[in-house]
């Protein structure tokens, strides 16, 4: 891929300030290959803080967002705001988002629409689950979510798109660098034919799912993984050695 290797962390509905405020010391003290783009994806209520804490090195992103600029929707966030505390990035169609709270294909869609419009570079999560792994739709799968996503992008530099199989998740059972690499290279073809080739070679697809210090350097080594989203390494120090892997 032409771009930098991209490695998001994705700290979830983890953390307070003080144990924040910690990590964000290590990563500030953290020697970062400057050949790796960093983000980091910090709960809304504290994106003001990371972005206040966290050294220029880290982009921020936040975790989720709404389709629309303001009104009346409890609860939400919007990319407008986002970007006035200085964050720079979402997650969109993470699948606890997908699955735990219902979000359609239709409406990370329409977030992905909306995040770009307002100028926000979007990590855009797609993956199967086990039971569709198992039933050898893998690629149909993660090919439909995709599609949601492509039909919502009109510039691709501010898309990365982050292959996360569901069973991977948190589960410790990293995807092996041979079944990761295959849906990537999928993936990079699927763009080529109903993107463009320039997206195709552009875009980073990044993967996720238990990647740890310990496998992220042989998953690093594969041809079209461009990079990481790290959930529980992302709160430890490990995620230094996983922002280096490439190293
Ligand atoms: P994990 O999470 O690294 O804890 O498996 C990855 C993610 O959900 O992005």
């Amino acid at each position: 891929v032409s771009g930098k290797f991209f490695v998001g962390g994705n700290w979830k509905l983890n953390g307070d300030k003080k144990s924040l405020g910690e990590l964000i010391s290590t990563l500030n003290g953290g020697k970062i290959n400057d050949q790796t783009e960093v983000v980091c994806g910090a709960p809304s209520i504290y994106l003001d803080f990371a972005r206040q804490k966290l050294d220029a090195k880290y982009a921020v992103s936040a975790q989720n967002c709404y389709k629309v600029a303001k009104g009346a929707f409890t609860g939400e966030i919007s990319p407008a705001m986002i970007k006035d505390v200085g964050v720079t990035w979402v997650i969109l169609g993470h699948s606890e988002r997908r699955h735990v709270f219902g979000e359609s294909d239709e409406l990370i869609g329409q977030k992905v629409a909306h995040a770009l419009e307002e100028g926000i570079g979007v990590i855009a999560c797609i993956g199967e689950k086990l039971d569709e792994r198992e039933a050898g739709i893998t690629e149909k799968v993660v090919f439909e979510q995709t599609k949601a996503i492509a039909n919502n992008v009109k510039d691709w530099s501010k898309v990365v798109l982050a292959y996360e199989p569901v069973w991977a998740i948190g589960t410790g059972k990293t995807a092996t660098p041979q079944q990761a690499q295959e849906v990537h290279e999928k993936l990079r073809a699927w763009l080529k034919t109903n993107v463009s080739e320039d997206v195709a070679k552009s875009t980073r697809i990044i993967y996720g799912g238990s990647v740890t210090g310990g496998t992220c350097k042989e998953l690093a080594s594969q041809g079209d993984i461009d990079g990481f989203l790290v959930g529980g390494a992302s709160l430890k120090a490990e995620f230094i050695d996983i922002i280096n892997a490439k190293n």
